[in-house]
């Protein structure tokens, strides 16, 4: 029988745990967790009522991965969409916020660009073609829709999702669904329109429902998602069992000479395991310490993945104290891009954006500090680290209000940073790993940060480990 070993019981590993089990009931698996507890990022505390997200407060709907696995796990009932009012987002830009235009009317009311800067936009179909290197997303969106937008739009996008620096990551990378409608249309509006052509076409055929995606969660937060697949996975779950050597060519399956060697001895603080198949699902810097000892090279190309440290801090109020200041609190929250000068790099409007985030009559927000560019601020203390985050809320929010609840989470391994070059990284990875037959790797470091994209891989992660049990791989 197929020894399967995956380290690490985030939402990638246990989504290839439920992948495999799925394809093969009987297989010999387990999943080794380090942590106390399964979910890596993904943790929902509820403190004081107020719902507390550690990490991810959701997933779009327009991809089906996340979806069908909490409808393969029982978990139909408990999704939970955002509410409407959460389309609504805001960009800080000189001294207040601007709600992100949704529609060229609103774009061009709007007063997050000068009139210049919405004119350059416009230019986009008359773009330079993309230079023979790999952009950053700062210069692929400079040279398609201008330096204002990059500077505003752009730069506020990509602190929203990696935390990151836009002059740093790769635009093939981070967003390839982008640098494919360039090389597909030559242009993003011409590729735009020509999705909404398609679109229009499902949507008469098949009444597929919103375009751009629906933040969605689950009643009592995202812990339900891992404490639901961790429960599909049952007994093959092991926590407080970080995996801290590997040692390669112990497999039976190793009799096929035509094949590079095989398999793998695990090793866990209490004991060793033979494995067939490992896949190995922390961070690239933790898979780098794993292999280091039997292949130094691939070692030094996961150890070049960055990541960036990040803090969130969760504050609840009054609900009517809060209105009193700013209004209430109708959207998803606003991102900061980085020439403001302010150190926060948005906030989430939690309790806006889903029912009973907070308790009757209080709200709950979520600022994110730190990130690529101000990476020391993770370590700051927590009194220093509110102190922030409260004057910022009041130049931003203009809110003046103490909040009645505080919680600080620190992130310090963050948000894996595909920086220029990442594509070509996972080209070497992918070749390096061919000397190590039965060797997996997956999670947020390599082809995509979102769970969508976790999740998204694990079927094809599944697929490959089960095709080394039976000697085709
Ligand atoms: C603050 C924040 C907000 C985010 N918001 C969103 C969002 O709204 N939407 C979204 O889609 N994504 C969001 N993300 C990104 C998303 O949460 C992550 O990319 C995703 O959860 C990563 O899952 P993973 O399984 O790859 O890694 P992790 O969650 O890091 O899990 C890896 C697990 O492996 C374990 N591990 C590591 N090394 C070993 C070892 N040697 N042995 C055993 N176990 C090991 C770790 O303890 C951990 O449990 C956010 C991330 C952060 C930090």
């Amino acid at each position: 029988m197929t020894r399967i070993v995956i380290a690490g019981a985030g939402i990638a590993g246990l989504s290839i745990a439920h992948a495999i089990r799925e394809r093969d009931p009987a297989v010999d698996l387990v999943v080794l967790e380090g942590a106390d507890r399964p979910g890596g990022n993904v943790r929902t505390e509820v403190l004081d009522g107020y719902t507390c997200e550690w990490g991810p407060d959701g997933f779009l709907d327009n991809a089906p991965d996340t979806l069908r696995l909490a409808h393969d796990v029982g978990l139909d009932s408990r999704v939970l969409p955002s509410n409407d009012s959460a389309r609504r987002r805001f960009i800080f830009r000189a001294g207040r916020l601007h709600e992100a235009p949704l529609s060229p009317v609103a774009f061009l009311r709007s007063g997050l660009l000068s009139p210049l800067g919405k004119a350059r936009i416009a230019w986009e179909p008359f773009a330079r073609r993309r230079p023979e290197i790999d952009e950053t997303i700062h210069e692929f969106a400079e040279r398609r829709i201008g330096r204002e937008a990059a500077t505003i739009m752009i730069d506020s996008m990509v602190s929203g999702i990696f935390a990151g620096d836009a002059r740093a990551l790769s635009l093939r990378a981070c967003f390839p669904k982008m640098w494919q409608m360039e090389s597909d249309h030559g242009g993003l509006f011409r590729a735009m329109l020509a999705t909404r052509r398609r679109r229009a076409a499902a949507v008469r055929t098949e009444g597929m429902g919103q375009p751009a995606g629906r933040l969605t969660s689950f009643t009592a937060g995202m812990r339900e998602l891992i404490d639901g697949v961790a429960a599909a996975v049952g007994g093959a779950l092991r926590v407080s069992t970080p995996v801290i050597g590997l040692r390669p060519g112990t497999s039976a399956l190793a009799f096929r000479s035509d094949l590079a060697p095989s398999g793998f001895t695990v090793i866990t603080p209490r004991r060793t395991r033979d494995a067939d198949a490992v896949v190995l699902t922390g961070p690239s810097s933790d898979a780098a310490g794993l292999v280091r000892p039997f292949d130094s090279t691939l070692a030094s190309v996961l150890a070049d993945i960055e990541t960036a440290p990040l803090a969130v801090v969760a504050m609840g109020f009054e609900a009517a104290g809060l209105a009193a200041d700013r209004g209430p609190l109708d959207g998803f929250g606003f991102l900061v891009p980085r020439c403001e000068g302010i150190r926060i790099l948005g906030a989430l409007w939690e309790s806006s954006i889903y029912a009973d985030r907070a308790p009757e009559g209080k709200a709950l927000i979520r600022v994110m500090i730190g990130g690529a560019r101000d990476p020391g601020v993770v370590d700051v203390d927590d009194d220093e680290l509110v102190a922030i985050v409260r004057r910022e809320l009041r130049q931003t929010m203009r809110l003046n209000v103490a909040p009645e609840f505080v919680r600080v989470i620190r992130h310090r391994r963050g948000i894996p940073q595909y920086t220029r070059g990442h594509v070509a990284r996972l080209q070497r990875i992918d070749t390096l790993l061919q000397a190590h037959r039965g060797l997996f790797l997956a999670g947020n470091s390599y082809r995509g940060v979102s769970i969508n994209s976790c999740v998204a891989e694990a079927g094809q992660i599944a697929d490959n480990v089960l095709r080394v049990g039976r000697g085709e791989m």
